[in-house]
């Protein structure tokens, strides 16, 4: 089985030391969020997510969710219900949700790293409090005050859990082709019929209610994606005074059986006329789901960045104990009978390339997601302005890159253990068959990689690109005369002008030719993440270097000069591919593919 210990000094470098949140949440009039406070929830987090989530990992795993085809009911695998229960009475679902709803009203970035605490020891399990959480903030910012009332407090208070309903068996990236339809009823609900799937969390017996979010289309409304409207549809009926009654017309229809994430349950669910209410406004469904978005797509980075760190862990763990072949240089442990394999460059290059992609990818994430927090708490319209355009641009890069690096780190870490990653045994393989589907839901890599460029470089003529590089560009002047970070400064610099000249010249070609944008996007958007995450090394490097300790700021530099000598040259196979425009890509015609 594979173990799992916080990395609660990191977590606290990249939040105190480095992204320096402590003043960000007094400007923003979080008064519960002091030092002393914000120390003891996260050891708390840690002894929960060690003692409580990680040893119910393996058995997930192996015994999975149950599916009843009489009644419709999915069982858990053991434990996991009695550890849903702990978790709710430890005050945790409600951590980062508003006081005024009963939550704690903690920063939505602090909340990030009980959330890679939780991803790391369990992601299956983790995945039924994400859903709730997509829910509370659906119903945070669209729901009509009685909904706020009636589903949002026993939400928060872990009474019940949510779903996000999108998917259909035609119907994935492409929502503009959904059919669920909805109906009004006399007495202002809808009548909801319709199946969707691979729904998480659609059926489960952790809570005796289920609050779906569901996406429908009302009987006029327009074709495509500008018709959609969105939906509460509880499992057991829900009064306008909050009081719960009957089982509504919504059943599960099966679960799935997956690659990974077996202790999740992946549900088809079906709507027969169920009773469900609108939230916000008609054929407005989409934007709403946007708003919700962000916090989302930045979860699901966080779970890549969750289950990468505990492979790491453990394959960091083994190397160093694992005895094979000396040293090319030497026997660097003459006692015994070989040298453990960390004295080999190439286990090094797997452990180093882990260990700065998870390092430099918590600072990356953790940072957009203090954006989430400015966005909603900041009285200042301008400043609003700008967290949003930022947000919005580093969302798809954080989700898509950390999904991914996550999936290349569990592989590296299996990797490290030989044969012995591949059985069952060390639970490595386990990691990275949980780690495949990061990529896939909550939009997939290729669509974050459009999002980015398409949208939020293109159409919004790259003002979240902007921020980010003048935040380098303020970085790289302001260090201008430390001789310190003068092996990282000139780099960074050179490439945040050569990210700058790239976007422009796919501006250009997008205007002749729009395929130019898909077939550069998925390069631009990796080229994106490898020097945002330059950009978070050289601050590391800064930050150690200004107040840890000697061997925090060797291991931090040192691992800085891994990332810049070995990882950012990524860039460079990143930036060929797009010069190459799109005759590569598709110049074969579709029908000689299997000629
Ligand atoms: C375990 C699991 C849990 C899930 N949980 C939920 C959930 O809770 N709620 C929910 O609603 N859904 C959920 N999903 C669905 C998930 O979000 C979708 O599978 C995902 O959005 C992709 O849709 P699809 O599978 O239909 O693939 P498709 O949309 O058919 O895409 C197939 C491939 O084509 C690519 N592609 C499609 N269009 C384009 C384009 N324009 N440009 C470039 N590439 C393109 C995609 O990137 C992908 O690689 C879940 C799925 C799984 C497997």
């Amino acid at each position: 089985m594979s173990r799992y210990q916080s990395p609660l000094r990191d977590i606290r470098f990249a939040l105190f030391d480095v992204i320096d949140v402590e003043p960000l949440y007094a400007r923003l009039g979080f008064a519960g969020a002091q030092r002393d406070l914000m120390d003891a929830v996260l050891e708390e987090a840690a002894k929960f997510t060690e003692t409580v989530l990680a040893p119910l990992n393996a058995i997930g795993d192996q015994v999975g969710c149950s599916f009843d085809k009489e009644t419709g009911a999915v069982t858990s695998p053991p434990g996991f219900r009695h550890a849903y229960e702990q978790f709710v009475e430890g005050g945790w679902n409600g951590l980062v949700a508003p006081e005024r709803f009963g939550g704690q009203g903690l920063p939505e970035s602090f909340g990030v790293a009980l959330k890679e605490m939780i991803d790391a020891a369990n992601l299956a399990w983790g995945n039924y409090p994400l859903l709730s959480h997509g829910a509370t903030e659906a119903l945070k910012h669209h729901g009509e005050a009685w909904q706020q009332e009636a589903f949002l407090k026993p939400i928060v208070e872990g009474r019940w859990t949510g779903t996000m309903c999108l998917t259909e068996p035609h119907c994935g990236t492409d929502l503009g082709l959904l059919k669920t339809r909805a109906a009004p009823n006399a007495d202002g609900s809808f009548a909801i019929s319709g199946t969707k799937i691979f729904i998480t969390a659609g059926e489960h017996d952790f809570t005796e209610n289920i609050v779906h979010l569901v996406l429908a289309r009302l009987p006029d409304a327009p074709p495509g994606t500008k018709g959609i409207s969105l939906f509460i549809v509880p499992k057991m009926k829900v009064g306008r005074d909050g009081a719960m009654g009957d089982r509504n017309a919504v059943r599960c229809g099966s679960i799935e059986h997956k690659m990974g994430i077996h202790g999740s349950s992946t549900c088809v669910m079906h709507f027969d006329a169920a009773q469900g209410w609108l939230i916000g406004q008609p054929n407005k469904g989409l934007m709403a789901m946007f708003t919700m978005m962000n916090t989302a797509r930045l979860a699901v980075g966080i779970q890549g960045l969750g289950l990468a760190d505990r492979a790491y862990q453990n394959a960091l763990a083994y190397a160093r104990d694992r005895l094979q072949m000396r040293s090319l240089s030497g026997a660097k442990f003459p006692d015994k009978p070989a040298d453990p394999i960390i004295v080999h460059p190439d286990v090094r290059r797997m452990l180093l390339t882990c260990k700065s992609l998870i390092e430099g990818g918590r600072l990356l994430s953790y940072h957009a997601a203090t954006l989430v927090d400015v966005l909603e708490h900041t009285n200042d319209a301008e400043e609003k302005k700008r967290a949003d355009e930022l947000l919005g641009f580093l969302t798809p890069i954080v989700k898509a890159c950390l999904t991914e690096w996550g999936i290349e780190c569990t592989y590296h870490a299996l990797q490290c253990f030989g044969g012995h990653g591949y059985i069952r045994e060390h639970g490595m393989e386990q990691l990275a068959r949980d780690a495949r589907i990061t990529t896939v839901y909550e939009g997939t890599t290729g669509i974050q990689a459009l999002d980015l460029l398409g949208r939020k470089i293109m159409q919004l003529q790259g003002a979240g690109l902007q921020q980010f590089l003048g935040m380098i560009h303020a970085f790289c002047d302001a260090q201008a005369g430390n001789a310190e970070l003068a092996e990282f400064i000139a780099p960074l610099a050179e490439k945040a002008n050569e990210w700058q000249a790239l976007t422009m010249e796919i501006g250009k070609r997008a205007m002749a030719n729009a395929d130019e944008i898909g077939a550069a996007s998925t390069d631009y958007l990796f080229y994106s993440g490898y020097v945002a995450l330059a950009y978070w090394w050289a601050r590391a490097v800064a930050a150690a270097t200004a107040s840890s300790s000697p061997e925090t700021t060797t291991a931090k530099r040192e691992t800085a000069r891994f990332y810049f000598a070995r990882i950012l040259p990524r860039t460079l196979a990143h930036a060929a591919a797009i010069h190459s425009g799109t005759a590569p890509l598709l110049a074969l015609d579709a029908a000689l593919f299997d000629s």
